[in-house]
């Protein structure tokens, strides 16, 4: 502490002969590092503002200085003399004279005017029903602003208005269907990129614009069931029963509560056995396919959530769709094993079914605050081209929060960004399907 009861600055006297601001600022990035995390000190951002005005004579500024020097105390730092030869230290920290307050000189009270406008009339629905000309239940919903312009609707009114495109509870179809059935596997061997998620959230979103949705719950982890409230516990009759004792679809498929037009074939446990299984029975890969074929409802959609592995009841699901959906997961490594999945894809085309196509490509769990993302978005974009939707999934809690409550996000909160992004997803498959159906099906 100084004699005039001043402290030292830390931020001022930082080693290396200059502040060192504890905070970096990305400036944009450039290959050889010059502009990451560079944050230079200027005057101007000088964050300390001292109210005090200096007084005149004793204090001298540098606000306009761009350097700082090291020392501030009177000993060893640059001074003014006083006439009497005591030092005075300059207040470096002084604010530029600009930006001091003029002193405002004292003006008397004006003479009290008696307040004449009326008093405020509280906010209650009966006084909104009568300025609106509302009943007593509506008035409380009755917004005062009136946007013109859709930007100009805040938040709330927006998540609402988007809750109520995605419900869609006149039933309309506004996603429209396809000529033919599409069944599309969604695969992808690794874990945790959104497969199930994909699956249930593009069902519910189709379902509720109209189109008719199958999703055959074909992991064995029965994620896809369990996001559906679709019962699957040991006992209730299941995929596993349609591929090893050619029970048929329809006696396993339920409807799920609260979404019209939309079934789940649910996966037990008992499907862990399936793999091992199904290698001594005929026609193996082809299971799934028969059981498909054979089901007499006309389903828009069919919707297979494939198992995080490349074994045979990946296989059978890729035989029975004529489309696959890749998941991808906007992270490192996200790229990695693709190589392995396109191979299998391409066997299987070979094959066991010419008509195989890897359709649409999704990107999952996009973090826009990391360079990672847009990074991986890029790479798939230039190895996939159009294929990948435009849509691109976010990373968002309520979509993680949903299969707890046994809902998708769709109808979990509707408003979400997590909800909008997949049905944006689900509206741009659902017009792919009709632009390109002959090359889709071909
Ligand atoms: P997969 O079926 O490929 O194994 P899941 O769909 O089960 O992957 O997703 C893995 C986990 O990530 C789940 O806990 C899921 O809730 C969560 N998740 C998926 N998509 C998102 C997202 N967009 N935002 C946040 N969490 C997500
Ligand atoms: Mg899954």
């Amino acid at each position: 502490m100084h004699d005039d009861g001043r402290y030292d600055d830390p931020s001022v006297t930082g080693s290396a002969g200059g502040p060192v601001p504890r905070e970096t600022t990305y400036h944009g990035w450039s290959p050889d590092g010059a502009s990451r995390g560079v944050s230079t000190w200027s005057p101007d951002r000088d964050p300390v503002v001292h109210r005090d005005p200096p007084a005149s004579g004793t204090a001298r500024s540098v606000s306009g200085s761009p350097e700082l020097p090291a020392a501030r105390t009177a000993s060893d730092g640059p001074g003014d003399a006083s006439p009497g030869g005591q030092v005075i230290p300059i207040r470096r920290n002084a604010a530029p004279a600009a930006r001091f307050e003029p002193a405002v000189p004292h003006q008397p009270a004006p003479e009290a005017v008696p307040d004449v406008s009326p008093a405020p009339v509280p906010d209650t629905p009966a006084t909104q029903a009568a300025t609106y000309g509302l009943t007593a239940t509506e008035a409380p919903y009755v917004s005062r602003e009136t946007p013109t312009r859709e930007e100009d609707d805040p938040p709330l009114a927006m998540e609402a208005m988007r809750a109520v495109q995605i419900l869609n509870p006149s039933g309309e179809v506004t996603m429209p269907r396809p000529d033919r059935t599409r069944i599309m596997c969604v695969a992808n061997q690794k874990g945790g990129v959104g497969k199930t998620t994909t699956t249930v959230n593009l069902a519910v979103a189709l379902a509720l614009h109209g189109n008719r949705v199958l999703v055959v719950d074909l992991d064995p982890q029965g994620n896809a069931s369990t996001g559906l409230n679709v019962p699957h516990h040991t006992g209730v009759p299941d995929v596993y029963d349609c591929l090893i004792n050619s029970v048929p679809l329809e006696e396993v498929a339920q409807t799920v509560e609260g979404i019209p037009n939309l079934w789940c074939v649910p996966a037990t446990i008992d499907l862990a056995g399936a793999e091992i299984e199904l290698v001594s029975v005929v026609a193996r890969e082809s299971r799934l396919d028969r059981a498909i074929t054979a089901y007499p409802g006309h389903f828009d959609y069919v919707f297979i959530d494939c198992p995080p592995s490349l074994g045979l009841l990946t296989v059978n699901a890729l035989v029975a769709a004529q489309e696959v959906l890749i998941p991808i997961q906007c992270e490192y490594y996200a790229l990695e094993g693709l190589n392995q999945l396109i191979n299998n894809i391409n066997l299987v085309r070979q094959h066991l079914n010419p008509r195989l196509e890897v359709s649409t490509i999704l990107l999952t769990m996009y973090d826009r605050r990391t360079r990672l993302a847009d990074a991986v978005e890029q790479d798939v974009r230039n190895h996939f081209g159009d294929k990948v939707l435009q849509a691109v999934i976010p990373r968002n809690v309520r979509v993680s929060e949903a299969p707890s409550y046994g809902q998708s996000v769709m109808t979990y909160d509707p408003g979400s960004r997590g909800a909008t992004s997949y049905f944006e997803a689900a509206q741009e498959i659902a017009e792919r399907g009709v632009k390109e159906p002959v090359s889709r099906n071909a």
